[in-house]
This record gives structure tokens, sequence and C-alpha cells, in this order.
């Protein structure tokens, strides 16, 4: 790590925000978060956490409290708008595969969750961000009530319409970097109504009374809706409704596309749902039996824009979450996409050699390189769970397909989410038990190899110090003082070879790989080359603080001006 750390802005205290503050308290490097919104406003409806979650839950030790808070979900339900049954979209396998349960938990209560991770002070409250000046010697951050606040590192967290890509892609255009697919307006085919009521009578819910969550999906025949309930602790019910629009209706709701969450217009499409019918209790129940019961102002509607932007980061400047990709919520995934690229930039922050653009931008590609993939594949997830509850010939037949699929090809459509089970690679790793193995997850296996390659070369000097000045004391300050200087390539030739196989993780794959059909990279050639392929220089261990960058005497922790 630069010596300076870092300070770092990040701007969204939303699940990515909060998430990556989260891995950040782990690490050596201040930073704080600036958030538009004056008190939580959690809004929102359920949230699917999937079973490869659970380590990440694990390491940052939240999976009990979650668990509390959430039930067991391992499939779905889907009804005809008469309740009829229609089938289980069944997906028990992945507790096996992925070795955890899968949850479905309120997006406030892991909202809450999160956010008891982070130092109230941490978090400045009432912020909304404006606009940033970057350059070489670091970010300057202007908010709307005046203040101004700078650091090393700028994240926008801040979600869909997010204000800090907005600025940065203004500032990539003007040089000529944007690609066009990025100047364009993320597109959208449905609006989704979402809330969770207060607490039920079970009398009329017998549902909520069964330890694991329903989780009923209504396919409309008639009209162009969605919606869907899901049973959750405490006696709530989590609800959506999704609305699939046309170019008429496209237009109408294109009208409130400026804020995320907003309540404003879901009164009127309550009025417009009420009389749907929804499964469960007496046969009679409908979405007015949830409404009624629904604190008014929590209703949201939003609009469900579907987009994976290609520019995350520029010169100081990362994205994370859903100010970079936005999914179909049929997915399941955005929320998880979103802890795991916190997960994947804290691993890179935590290993930063030189505090330059230069190196940022190294950092900055391997991210990116890692989680844009992931965002694309999630993109498509989402898009083929949507159709799949539409009135399309092309549902229909999902549909018919989901319905008869064999166990093994169902087995094998879900094993990538199972494998998909990120970790920090500074925190104590968790040791899990599913039976298909950890995908590759590069900035977890190189940023390892990189911190024991540093041990190993801390411990070389700290062995040759110490034989030093056993054989003469004279000579301790000249051997030390030889060191101080010496640069990070050269340091790392008088380090121990990083061994890979070595490293917990690895040994770990390789057990795993003993009995696995296992189809990521293996270990031993590919995995040692994409190693051997990092950039030497910025990355080689060294022992020094000469790493220190011309903005570190600038710039060293996050400073808050209050402008009057
Ligand atoms: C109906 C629905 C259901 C969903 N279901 C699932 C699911 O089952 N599984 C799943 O994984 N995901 C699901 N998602 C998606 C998931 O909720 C999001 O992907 C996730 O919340 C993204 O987190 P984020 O931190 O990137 O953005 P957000 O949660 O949107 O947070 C952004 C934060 O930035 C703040 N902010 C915005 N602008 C500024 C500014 N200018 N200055 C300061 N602060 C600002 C906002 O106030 C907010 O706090 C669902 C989404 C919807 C709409």
């Amino acid at each position: 790590m630069v010596d300076p750390p870092p300070s770092i802005i990040i701007v969204g205290a939303g699940l990515g925000g909060l998430a990556l503050a989260a891995l950040l308290e782990h690490i050596n490097v201040s930073y704080v978060i600036l958030e538009r919104l004056t008190e939580v406003k959690a809004n929102g409806a359920a949230l699917f956490i999937p079973p490869a979650a659970a380590n990440l839950l694990r390491q940052l030790g939240i999976y009990d409290q979650v668990k509390q808070k959430a039930k067991p979900c391992n499939s779905i339900d889907l009804f005809t708008e008469k309740r009829k049954h229609l089938f289980v979209l069944d997906f028990a396998h992945l507790a096996t595969m992925s070795g955890a349960e899968g949850f479905i938990i309120p997006r406030s209560s892991l909202y809450e969750i999160l956010l008891e991770l982070i130092p109230t002070e941490k978090i400045l409250r009432g912020k909304r961000v404006l606009s940033f000046v970057q350059g070489e010697g670091g970010v300057q951050v202007k908010c709307a009530d005046g203040s101004v606040h700078e650091s090393d590192i700028l994240v926008g967290a801040d979600g869909t319409y997010s204000a800090v890509r907005q600025n940065l892609y203004e500032r990539l255009k003007k040089e000529g970097k944007l690609s066009v697919a990025d100047q364009k307006p993320a597109t959208f085919n449905c609006v989704c109504l979402t809330a969770q009521t207060y607490p039920l009578d079970p009398e009329a819910f017998p549902e909520l009374s069964e330890p694991g969550c329903h989780y009923n999906n209504v396919v409309a025949q008639n009209k162009p809706y969605s919606w869907m309930t899901f049973t959750g602790k405490d006696n709530i019910v989590c609800w959506s409704v999704i609305q699939y629009l046309n170019k008429e209706t496209s237009e109408l709701n294109d009208s409130f596309r400026s804020t995320d969450w907003g309540s404003g217009l879901a009164e009127a499409m309550c009025r417009e749902v009420q009389h749907f019918p929804i499964p469960g209790g007496n046969g009679k129940l409908t979405l007015a039996d949830l409404i009624v019961n629904t604190p008014r102002d929590q209703i949201a509607k939003v609009t469900l824009e579907e987009k994976v932007f290609e520019s995350w980061y520029g010169g100081r400047t990362v994205l994370l979450g859903n100010a970079v990709h936005k999914f179909h919520p049929a997915g399941g995934e955005g929320a998880l996409c979103s802890l795991y690229d916190a997960v994947s930039l804290a691993n890179w922050i935590n290993v930063l050699e030189t505090n330059t653009i230069a190196g940022l931008d190294i950092i900055f590609k391997e991210y990116v390189d890692e989680r844009l993939p992931s965002a694309r594949e999630a993109l498509i997830h989402a898009r083929n769970m949507a159709s799949m509850y539409s009135r399309t010939f092309k549902a229909t037949m999902a549909r018919f397909i989901s319905r008869n699929m064999p166990d093994f090809l169902w087995k094998t459509k879900i094993t990538k989410s199972a494998a998909d089970r990120s970790q920090a690679a500074f925190l104590p790793l968790i040791q899990d038990s599913g039976t298909v193995p950890p995908l590759f997850q590069p900035s977890l296996h190189k940023t390892l190899a990189i911190l024991e390659a540093q041990a190993a070369a801390k411990k070389a000097m700290e062995d040759t110090a110490g034989t030093t000045s056993m054989t003469s004391t004279a000579s301790t300050t000249s051997a030390s003082s030889g060191f101080s200087g010496v640069s990070g390539s050269t340091t790392a030739t008088t380090a121990p070879p990083v061994s890979v196989p070595q490293t917990r993780v690895y040994a770990e794959r390789q057990q795993h790989n003993q009995h696995q059909q296992y189809q990521g990279p293996t270990l031993s050639s590919s995995t040692t080359s994409s190693i051997h392929s990092l950039p030497p220089a910025p990355f080689a261990p060294t022992l020094s603080s000469s790493s220190t960058s011309s903005l570190s005497a600038h710039v060293h922790t996050t400073h808050h001006h209050q402008h009057h």
C-alpha cells in the first residue's frame, strides 16, 4: 500500500457504497461517504441474496444477522392470474453447489445491517454532489450545499442517475474518449411498483407462518403486467408489480425518470393494479390487501432501466454499482453485482502502489476487467428471466422449456451462479463446502499473491537487518538506509519468488480440482501465468515508503471545507 495511504470519497450510501465502506474499514485508508439524503430511506421490496454471497457476508461478519432478518428461498412458484399454479422454478441445488442457503431479505434490512458497519461520522448526509474536478494533485468534489471535499480517489456509487458518471462522461466526451454506446441513455421496457407491508395477520396470510419464503410470481394473460409477492420475517410481505411498456406507455413513463425510488406516481399505479388477484390465503386475496397494509410513502414506482456502461473510470474517478450497470430485477443480481464490484475495487485499492493517476489507472483497469464481463452476463440473465414472466410467445416458450428442463441441464445452467463466490483478499478467507468450486476471481488471486510477496519481502529485509546487526552494529544504519531508496522492482528480486500454490486460496482450489469437473482456469499453469503477467513495476512489493506520490504532498486525508 502506498504511503501515506490514499484518501477516498464515496458518493452514495446505497448498497454498493456501504459495502465498499464496510470493506475499506479493514484496510489502511481514510474515507468518507457523501450522501444526498438527510435520513435513511431504504425503499424497495425484497432482495434475493444468492447462496454464492455467503462467503462475503461471513467475511464481513454479518451472515448471522442477514439470516436472522431473512427467510431461506429455494424456489419460485409461478401462477396464472386465476391463481392456478403453473410450476415451480426450483433452485435448491444452488445451496449444495455453493455450500450455503439463498435468502430473501427486505432491501431495507440489508441496508440497515450494512449501515451498522460504518462509523456514523464517516457518512455525511445532505451532501448532494453536483460536480468535481480532478488532476494529478487530487479530486475536488462540490456539493449543492456549497461544501467542497477533497481526496485522492473518487468513487461514484450514486446509483442509476449518477452525477459522478455524468460529470466524468462530459469530460471523457470532450477528450474524445467516450464510446457512442455510453453517450446513449439507458433504455427501459418496464416500470415497477415496489414496497413491503406492515406486519400482517398470519391467519389471513397463512404462508407467513412457514419458515421458508414463499416467492410467488403471477403471469397475466390479458394485461401487460406480472406481479410477485415474497413472505418475509416478522410477518411482512414484500411485493412488486411490473408493467411491460409499449411505445405509448413508455413515453408516458419517461417523464418521471429523474429520481430513483420515486413515490409520487406510485399512487396512480396502485389504483390501476389493486384488483389483481394474488395466490394464498382464502383464495380471494388481491393486491389491495397488501396495498392497504403498506405505508403509503414507502411505495415506490421506478423505471427499470437496463444498461451496462463501457467506461467505468477516468483519472482519479471510478464508478460502481447501479452507476455503471442496471439490470431488470427479475434476475435478482443487481445488489450482488454492486457488492462484488465493491470487493474487487477494495482488493485492488489495498495493494495500490503509487498514488498517481498512472498508478490508479492500473488498478482501475484490473477492477473493470474483472467486473465488466460479469455485469454483461448479469444483464443477459436478467433479460432472460424478465422475458419469462411476460405475455409474449418467447415467454411462453421460455416457461415451457424451464418447466420441462431435465435436472442435469438445469444444474449446468445454474453452475455459474453457484460458483461466483467473491471474497476479499485482506480478510480471513472463508473455506466453504460448496460442491462446485469457486470461480477464478482475479482480484482475489492476484492481490493475494502481491500481499504474500510483500510479506515475504518484508521478512527477508528483517532477516537481513537481523543478520547485519549481529555482525556489526555500526553497519546497521547503512544497510537500512540502503534499502530505503530501493525501487519496487529491485526489491522484488530480493524476495522469495511468489509461490502461487502456497497461498491458502490456491490450496483450497487445488483440493476442489481433485474431485470436481471445474470449468474455470486451472491452478497451475494458467493462474501462475496470469500472475506473472501482471505489470511488474507498480505491483512489485516494496520495503520502503519511497512510492510517496506527488499527490500525497497535497492531500493526505479527505478534507471538508464548508463554504459559507
Ligand atoms: C424493484 C427492484 C427489485 C430489486 N430486486 C433485486 C434483487 O432481488 N436482487 C438484487 O441483487 N438486486 C435487486 N435490485 C437491485 C438493487 O436494489 C440495486 O442494484 C442496488 O441497490 C444498487 O446499489 P447502488 O449502491 O449501486 O445504488 P443505490 O442503491 O441506488 O444507491 C445510490 C445512493 O446514492 C445516493 N445518491 C444519488 N445521487 C447522489 C448525489 N448526486 N450525491 C450524493 N448521493 C447521491 C442515493 O441517495 C443512494 O443512497 C432490485 C431493484 C429494484 C428496483
